[in-house]
């Protein structure tokens, strides 16, 4: 899965560094954000090492789709259906911290 040495998210897919694993499938892990901005926060994440959404390809459509699926399915599992945010940051001015695509899946704004 091309994975990059000193990228977080490839040693967290190679369990070479824990996390709290909530989804995985042959393409796709989602786990807990180390620093939630909301009570539900998870990283959906593509096991292939892509850059950004900037750098996606044709061959990439299959990964998108099923991203847009786990999305909703996680939404569900983590009961936040009827009230959730998904946000990608694309780039450094765009607060991109770590560039391997990942998207936020955040829920339960209020108690
Ligand atoms: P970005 O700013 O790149 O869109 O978001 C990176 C996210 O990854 C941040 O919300 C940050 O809290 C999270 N994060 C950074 N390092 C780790 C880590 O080692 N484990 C987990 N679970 N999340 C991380
Ligand atoms: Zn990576």
């Amino acid at each position: 899965m091309n994975e990059k040495k000193d990228c977080i998210f490839c040693q967290i897919i190679s369990r070479k560094l824990p996390a709290e694993i909530v989804f995985e499938s042959e393409k796709i892990i989602a786990f807990k954000d180390i620093n939630p901005s909301a009570p539900v926060h998870i990283l959906v994440v593509p096991k292939k090492h892509i850059k950004n959404l900037s750098e996606v390809k044709e061959e990439d459509k299959e990964i998108l789709g099923e991203i847009q699926l786990v999305l909703s399915n996680l939404a569900k599992k983590f009961k936040i259906e009827d009230a959730f945010k998904v946000s990608v940051n694309n780039g450094k001015e765009a607060d991109q911290v770590i560039f391997h695509l990942h998207y936020h899946l955040m829920g339960k704004f209020k108690s």
